[in-house]
């Protein structure tokens, strides 16, 4: 596990990390959380005083649900943000939640998760 308490250049991750008790195990995701905060940081710094709030984020059925409210928000960056969540919670839906290697959904005992091989193999077991 990496440190909760370091950041970023935006300030946001291991906070969000810290702050919203990811509920996902693994550090499978963790690019994942680091590329989609980064693009809404960027995204955000193309109208003064737009930011994000993360409301809460978890895992669901297999995908990383990011759940965020917008403020000072044109319309059109607000639809840029909705675009980006999307876009990384469908990158979620094929990135192994323990190692962040290429992943298929896999159905271990009725619960669903992107997985690679290995760590399929591994809870299989
Ligand atoms: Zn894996």
């Amino acid at each position: 596990m990496r440190p909760r308490t370091d950041t970023n250049q935006a300030g946001c991750i291991y906070d969000l990390y810290a702050a919203f008790g990811c509920d996902f195990g693994g550090d499978g995701w963790y690019e994942i959380m680091r590329g989609l905060c980064k693009e809404l940081q960027e995204a955000c710094n193309k109208e003064p005083g737009a930011k994000v709030i993360p409301m809460q984020i978890k895992e669901k059925f297999g995908s990383l649900q990011f759940y965020f409210h917008a403020e000072n928000c044109s319309e059109e960056l607000n639809d840029e943000l909705y675009n980006i969540v999307n876009k990384w919670e469908g990158i979620s839906e094929r990135t192994c939640m323990e190692c962040g290697a290429a992943a298929v959904m896999r159905n271990n005992g009725g619960w669903v998760s992107p997985l690679c091989e290995e760590h399929y193999a591994e809870r299989r077991r």
